[in-house]
């Protein structure tokens, strides 16, 4: 979504995943609004709940399916990391051993 900054009054572009976790957040912690931090001046900007709405109605359904990806692609990584790892016949060398001591 595009926010105009109230500091620098430069428009930016909101990542929408973020943007969605904000959603979540606003009807989870009863916020009236969300934060997003201008790609400019860094600094907090409001967006009421009201255009957050707007912007994404269907922000429930997008958010469960955001989950969703996020949960298959961590699933599809543990899968390939784990196929690395078998396909490495490389002993593995151990150059971290560091005794702590407290
Ligand atoms: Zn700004």
């Amino acid at each position: 979504m595009q926010i105009k900054c109230s500091h620098c009054n430069k428009m930016f572009a909101e990542n929408r995943d973020a943007a969605l976790a904000g959603m979540f957040a606003i009807h989870n912690d009863g916020q009236n609004h969300y934060d997003a931090t201008c790609l400019h001046c860094q600094r907090a900007v409001r967006v009421s709940d009201e255009r957050m709405n707007e912007t994404y109605p269907n922000w429930e359904a997008e958010y469960e399916e955001m989950m969703k990806r996020a949960a298959e692609f961590e699933k599809n990584q543990a899968k390939l990391e784990k196929e690395m790892a078998e396909r490495k016949v490389k002993p593995k060398k151990e150059k971290k051993k560091r005794k702590r001591n407290r």
